[in-house]
């Protein structure tokens, strides 16, 4: 049923995205190319104005990221440090767990990598649903400290009984690896969705600019949309990924400090900029956060700019979105300033 929504969810925006966008294909380079990938546990949509060739490409950075970066696929080089608690990775696995290392820390541990054993309790990682009891979760959470990774060179050591899980960064890095791969192939129109991460290249074919819809985070269809002409659109919320038991619902982002599926007051965060992976890293971070501290980060860091939805129904949008953030329900977006 979960999956089964974000498919239809994933489709969706997709159709919404690229509706219109499909006019006049010239031949060559310019030919719009469409897949569709299953990974990283979610619905892919590449779309790619250019050659056959190129589209390929993409599809095997994603199915060869998945294969190093998944903390469940036993051939991984994740699950293989998660085993030994020490383990030697490919250069590019060891700066992404470094990037992902200084995210945590700039987000004062609202982003934390380490945060597997907590997950694998909630039964997030194998669609195994559960609640878990209060010992339980104050046992896992003496795991729970990003400070105990280190790395070293392509060496990565986790302190005792650690292991880490790259879910909230993966799929934007992967985003980013597929827009270097098109710029350098020439390519000069292309869009991912990669399950609801949106990173975009150049314009649309006609000159004008992407437009990327953010969901409504409590029914179907959209609350707005951004325009963009480059760079990431990336989202996360608690509508993405759920279960219920007794009436209370429980989602996948979880809050380092107690273990719990965050409640922060928001129900959907986007942030856009230039990198997936920064986008994708503070989008998980800043839902924990809440608004307030969400804000006094935007304020603190700069760099993007984000959309927040909180559960009283307000949408607060930061200042550098005033003018292409376009509310599409009637809803008018409150501006987060400078102070
Ligand atoms: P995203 O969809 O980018 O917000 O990432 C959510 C995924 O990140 C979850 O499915 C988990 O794999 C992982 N995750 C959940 N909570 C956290 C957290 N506080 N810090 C780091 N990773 C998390
Ligand atoms: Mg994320």
């Amino acid at each position: 049923m979960k999956h089964r929504a974000k498919v239809l969810l994933a489709a969706a925006l997709c159709l919404f995205l690229l509706g219109g966008c499909s006019g006049k294909q010239a031949a060559g380079l310019d030919e719009k190319r469409t897949s569709t990938v299953f990974a990283m546990d979610t619905v892919m949509e590449l779309t790619v104005y250019g050659p056959e060739d190129v589209l390929r490409e993409c599809e095997n950075i994603i199915t060869s990221l998945e294969k190093k970066l998944s903390a469940t696929d036993p051939g991984s080089e994740i699950y293989a440090l998660n085993e030994k608690g020490t383990a030697q990775v490919s250069d590019e696995t060891a700066l992404l767990i470094s990037d992902a290392l200084c995210w945590c820390e700039k987000t004062s541990g609202a982003l934390d990598i380490s945060i597997y054993p907590v997950l694998k309790a909630w039964g997030f990682t194998a669609d195994a649903y559960r609640v878990p009891g209060e010992e339980e979760l104050a046992g896992l959470l003496s795991l729970v400290d990003y400070t105990g990774v280190a790395v070293e060179g392509s060496s990565v050591i986790l302190r005792d009984g650690m292991q880490i899980d790259l879910g909230a960064v993966a799929k934007g890095y992967t985003g980013d690896r597929i827009m270097e791969t098109l710029a350098s192939a020439g390519i000069r129109s292309a869009l991912v969705n990669l399950g609801g991460n949106v990173q975009v290249l150049g314009k649309k074919p006609d000159g004008s600019p992407w437009r990327v819809a953010i969901a409504d985070p409590v029914k179907s269809g959209y609350i707005g949309y951004v325009e963009t002409d480059g760079g990431a659109v990336i989202t996360s919320g608690g509508y993405q990924r759920f279960f219920e038991e007794d009436g209370v619902t429980y989602h996948h982002i979880i809050d380092p400090s107690n273990g719990c599926p965050a409640r922060s007051g928001l129900l959907s965060v986007t942030v856009i900029g230039n990198s997936g992976e920064m986008c994708d890293a503070l989008s998980t971070a800043l839902f924990v956060m809440g608004a307030e501290k969400a804000a006094d980060l935007w304020r603190r860091e700069g760099g993007f700019e984000a959309v927040l939805v909180a559960d009283d129904g307000r949408v607060l949008v930061t200042e550098g979105l005033k003018d292409s953030y376009h509310a599409l329900s009637g809803g008018k977006a409150a501006v987060i300033g400078r102070d």
